[in-house]
């Protein structure tokens, strides 16, 4: 059933025409909660002659990195000579053999909690989920970068509509984005890199979010009316995710890629 939904949603929006959307397999290194999927939302081809360094994010783990690359397990380890399982260390800088191409990985879970997805923005120019880790737990989160995806936009050598899963995600815990409404608790929270008070997200960013939003509403069977900007959450007080930020273009562009059943509120 989810492959048809993928299928849907690359048919739903020609602006995707050049995308694609796999589901890969589970990752046999997840804790507690199964993974019972994985799904890619952006692919760029590169050379095939290309060697790429990679600069490893929070929780970021072998069989990921190679599916994101294209890559097997095993080129990976005997490229950056890793003992077998050896855990990644974040911020430790990895050789990509020629890489296939590059995809967004999104683990998805069994979890019934997540009943909203919550927009923000960094408010910061540049950043990614290694620096947002640290500059989250200098404000005191113990568990670090408090979103659950981060959509990077280009700056500090991460991609343009890159997407870093972040531990709070892998681990399936509470979100650190959103007091209000008690939304750390049911919202999957999702964090752009950049300050939409000063200027709009990146088409590639928008893309990015599109199918990576599309992919976890028919997931978990979020209606549309609760995929809510920071902003718009009862009791919030910010301008989060700022005022450039194209929300109707967004809800406009979201309602194209999602089959009309998952418009329907939740039973
Ligand atoms: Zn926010």
């Amino acid at each position: 059933m989810l492959k048809g939904t993928a299928l849907l949603l690359l048919q739903g929006c020609s602006g995707l025409a050049n995308r694609t959307l796999d589901y890969l397999p589970p990752h046999a290194h997840l804790p507690s909660r199964r993974a019972i999927e994985t799904a890619a939302a952006v692919q760029t081809d590169l050379p095939k002659e290309t060697c790429v360094t990679h600069e490893v994010a929070p929780m970021e783990t072998v069989p990921r990195l190679a599916q994101m690359y294209g890559v097997t397990e095993r080129e990976l380890t005997e490229a950056n000579r890793l003992k077998p399982g050896e855990a990644l260390q974040p911020g430790q800088k990895l050789i990509i053999p020629h890489p296939a191409r590059y995809k967004n990985i999104v683990p998805v879970y069994e979890n019934d909690r997540w009943q909203y997805i919550v927009i923000h923005h960094t408010a910061g120019k540049t950043g990614k989920a290694l620096l947002v880790d640290r500059i989250h737990r200098e404000r005191g989160f113990d568990e670090g970068l408090g979103y659950h995806f981060l959509v990077d936009n280009g700056s500090l050598g991460k991609g343009d509509g890159q997407l870093e899963a972040a531990p709070r995600w892998i681990r399936q815990d509470e979100g650190a984005h959103c007091k209000a409404s008690n939304m750390n608790v049911r919202s999957i929270g999702i964090g752009l890199v950049g300050n939409f008070n000063d200027q709009k997200p990146s088409a590639a960013q928008m893309n990015t979010l599109i199918q990576l939003v599309a992919l976890l509403a028919i997931h978990y069977q979020i209606p549309a009316c609760n995929v809510l900007g920071h902003c718009m959450v009862p009791g919030a007080k910010t301008d989060c995710p700022g005022h450039r930020f194209p929300w109707q273009r967004f809800q406009l562009s979201l309602q194209q890629v999602m089959p009309a059943s998952s418009m329907l509120a939740r039973s």
